[in-house]
């Protein structure tokens, strides 16, 4: 398959095309994260690079070499994997030595060359520390492919000694290509949050449309924080924090559809009259409503625009607490305190929809 075979990442792949022509060197590392797409990348490589007739454009699919490749037993193809069912922290380094380094001094079978495709994420110190002994004195026939979501989780020697190929977040118009090339439509309304939540990550966007009441949740956490402002500081803890809480490994997914929820009020109050707004809210139409993350929820941000309800800068207040809350979270801060003081800023800044009454704690 030529590299065509994947959607976007055209400098990636422009960079993988003129390694193809000047030689490609030992060691490539791709970098992005898990679902990025990186190992599809650096298999398409490494079938250009054991192809026997290359194009411009990577493997040409149909010579001897090619047609073992696709059909997964290629001799000259060393691409081990983590059992999930016995190695639970990594490949062990036995198999290194046993699948990787053994195979790696015999000369290559079919192809002038011999390449080995390595799950970076999945190689223990001791892994690495073999590895690095083959990548330092390579056969002159061997080329080293890795893939790894972060440089930071291999050793910098390790690093240093690959060319570093980074795969870029899908725009939409790619994912929606992305999707639509594996028979998938958007459901109309979702697309755009889901979008969103997917971080230009294919694989996330996969994921996430697998989860069936995915839909239902993000709705749910929309209803609530609309309802912010209007809490009691008992409901903001025996209610907003347990539901948020409920979201486990997802609660980042949360926050961006909340941060899109805020963008969305920021993008309705600049764009429309807030008086005009409220005497025609079905016909008025500003431009650049297109760019919403929640179009569904257009006519509750009409009202909340045509009451006045949320003033500006309290907007850009609550997008930078969303913002520094997920960047928070991120980097390991204590999930209830973060959640919880995000929480009562929302329902201050929020609180101006409910008639401007404060509520009482
Ligand atoms: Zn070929």
């Amino acid at each position: 398959m030529t590299f065509g075979a994947m959607v976007g990442q055209s400098e990636a792949k422009a960079q993988l095309r003129r390694m193809l022509a000047a030689g490609p060197g030992h060691a490539v590392l791709f970098t992005g994260p898990e679902g990025s797409g990186r190992r599809l990348l650096a298999s398409l490589f490494g079938q250009a690079l054991l192809c026997l007739s290359p194009g411009e454009d990577g493997a040409c699919g149909t010579c001897r070499s090619c047609r073992l490749f696709e059909a997964g037993s290629h001799p000259d193809w060393i691409a081990p994997l983590r059992d999930p069912k016995r190695e639970k922290t990594g490949i062990p380094v036995e198999r290194i030595r046993r699948d990787v380094v053994g195979p790696l001094a015999l000369f290559p079978q079919e192809s002038p060359r011999k390449v080995l495709l390595l799950p970076g994420d999945e190689l223990n110190e001791t892994s690495q520390n073999v590895l690095l002994k083959s990548i330092e004195e390579p056969p002159p026939y061997a080329v080293f492919l890795m893939t790894v979501a972060s440089p930071r989780n291999l050793r910098p020697t390790l690093v240093s000694r690959m060319v570093r190929v980074r795969l870029a977040p899908l725009s939409d118009d790619d994912m929606r290509r992305f999707l639509s090339g594996r028979g998938i439509g958007l459901p109309d309304g979702f697309a755009p949050a889901l979008l969103r939540m997917a971080r230009g990550i294919p694989g996330e966007a996969l994921r996430l449309l697998a989860s069936s009441d995915l839909p239902d949740r993000r709705v749910a956490l929309l209803d609530l924080l609309e309802s912010l402002g209007g809490m009691t500081h008992a409901e903001l803890f025996d209610t907003a924090w347990p539901a948020l809480d409920a979201l486990g490994e997802e609660l980042p997914w949360g926050l961006a559809m909340w941060s899109g929820w805020i963008h969305d009020m920021i993008l309705m109050s600049r764009l429309a009259d807030p008086a005009a707004a409220a005497r025609e809210p079905a016909r008025r139409q500003p431009d650049g409503i297109g760019s919403l993350a929640h179009p569904d929820r257009q006519s509750a941000y009409r009202k909340r625009v045509g009451a006045a309800a949320d003033p500006a800068e309290g907007l850009g207040r609550c997008l930078a607490a969303v913002d520094e809350s997920a960047r928070a979270l991120e980097s390991g801060a204590n999930r209830e305190m973060t959640v919880c003081s995000l929480l009562l800023q929302l329902r201050k800044e929020l609180s101006h929809a409910q008639g401007r009454q404060r509520p009482v704690s």
